[in-house]
């Protein structure tokens, strides 16, 4: 098979897995090469008058299981690479959790900031107009990333729909409620990582009032998360954003913490509270640490003194994988994101089925549902996990790949 399209990155992360379940190169090949890989450039008229080219990407990586899905991101540093490595996370993401679906990732080379409304609204619609005979609600369904929302969603929705020339809401999730969205869809990540860590109390005797907790990042995820966990009776004992970070060993009155962030802009000056940086917050004596902010937060700098029992990987890859190595001879539990933060993508997968069915859910019946598929998938892994004596990435990474490969094979794309 032709290896130009190989992603590296994939290769890397599934090494250790192939090893261990002694696949063959077809199976190899499934697991890094990708099934479709769009690049694409694009015209859009800018508010000057000018007119400047824009790249894309769209990248469906396995759809052995169902359509794929995945979102869409707006970055300055957006490349095939990554967007072949998000993809193939997102398929096993979408494994893990037993969503009928395979993966996908999309992107823009763009920095968003420095394009006006109306200009981020012709680059939604450029985009999707260039991959509007490659995605629906049977191929690949696309919802919001890094920088994109559910505005540009609407807009990508709006777009595809004048080029069909009916309503299909199903083709795009993350949408705005009034057309299509599903309700609790703005906190799903966070409260899907919630119902993992409930799920893991009683193992590592986690009680109420009593646990501390450590959140890196202040925005949806960690936020959201921050106030739900406190919300439950947790001790949130530190938050931080970008510019600095707040602690008090007794704990955080959350709610108060949202309202001073939304009257100053900032956690500095919170009432009772001690200013720590952010490196000081990863490794503060707290039971459960949860990085909800950027990737490698966690490297082999300070690995070793982070001291946490349980890390509850919110934001993507927060933990380089030689620092993985050192906290796991630490014996620190490690949740990785593609479970903790997997609840995002179970409730775009509700959407999918509203929008389908034109029949809308409660917020209460989607948050049930969502506690069934996560703590379900928990359940799932930890069994794996005691069976083959191996840590909780790489029994996920086994879970998913061994039902990717399955479904190949009964299709007949497999021996
Ligand atoms: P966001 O932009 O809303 O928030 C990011 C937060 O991190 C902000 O508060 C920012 O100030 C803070 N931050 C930035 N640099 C920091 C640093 N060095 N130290 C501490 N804080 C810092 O983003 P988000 O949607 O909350 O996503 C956070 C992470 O979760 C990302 O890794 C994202 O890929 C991942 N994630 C998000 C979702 C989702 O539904 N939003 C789903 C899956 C994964």
């Amino acid at each position: 098979m032709e290896k130009d399209n190989v992603c590296i990155n994939c290769y890397n992360q599934v090494d250790k897995v192939a090893k261990l379940l002694k696949l063959g190169q077809a199976e190899l090949d499934i697991l890094t090469i990708p099934k479709r890989i769009l690049t694409f450039s694009f015209p859009v008229k800018l508010d000057s008058g000018d007119i400047r080219y824009f790249t894309g990407y769209r990248v469906q990586f396995n759809d052995a299981r169902g359509p794929t899905k995945g979102g869409i991101r707006f970055h300055s540093e957006v490349n095939l690479e990554e967007i072949k490595t998000l993809a193939f996370l997102m398929t096993l993401k979408c494994a893990v959790v037993n969503l009928p679906y395979g993966g996908a990732k999309g992107g823009v080379m763009i920095d968003p900031k420095r394009f006006s409304e109306e200009e981020l609204e012709k680059i939604s619609r450029g985009y999707i107009r260039e991959i509007n005979n490659f995605i629906g609600p049977d191929m690949d369904i696309p919802a919001p990333d890094v920088n994109t929302d559910a505005k540009i969603m609407a807009w990508m929705l709006d777009e595809y729909e004048k080029l069909k020339g009916r309503h299909i809401p199903a083709v795009i999730t993350g949408k705005p409620i009034p057309l299509g969205g599903s309700k609790a869809r703005d906190f799903s990540t966070s409260i899907g990582g919630a119902y993992v860590l409930q799920e893991l109390a009683d193992t590592f005797d986690m009680k109420l009032k009593k646990t501390k907790i450590a959140v890196q990042g202040f925005g949806n995820v960690g936020m959201n998360i921050a106030r739900i966990l406190h919300e439950w009776g947790y001790k949130v004992i530190a938050v931080s954003d970008s510019k600095s970070g707040i602690y008090n060993n007794k704990g955080l009155d959350i709610k108060e913490v949202i309202k001073h962030k939304e009257k100053t802009g900032q956690l500095l000056k919170f009432k009772n509270s001690k200013v720590i940086s952010n490196e000081e917050l990863l490794e503060l004596k707290a039971d459960v640490l949860v990085p909800a902010a950027l990737e490698d937060q966690i490297t082999k700098k300070n690995a070793d003194k982070i001291k946490a029992k349980l890390i509850l990987e919110m934001a993507n890859r927060p933990i380089t994988p030689e620092a993985d190595e050192i906290l796991l001879d630490k014996k620190i539990f490690i949740m990785p994101d593609i479970l903790a933060n997997a609840g995002g993508v179970v409730v775009s997968y509700f959407e999918w089925v509203q929008n389908s069915q034109n029949f809308y859910w409660s917020e209460k019946l989607v948050l049930e549902r969502l506690k069934i598929y996560m703590t379900d998938a928990v359940k799932a892994l930890s069994k794996v996990c005691t069976d083959l004596k191996c840590d909780m990435r790489e029994s996920l990474y086994i879970n998913a790949v061994k039902k990717i490969l399955e479904a190949e094979r009964l299709r007949g794309n497999l021996r």
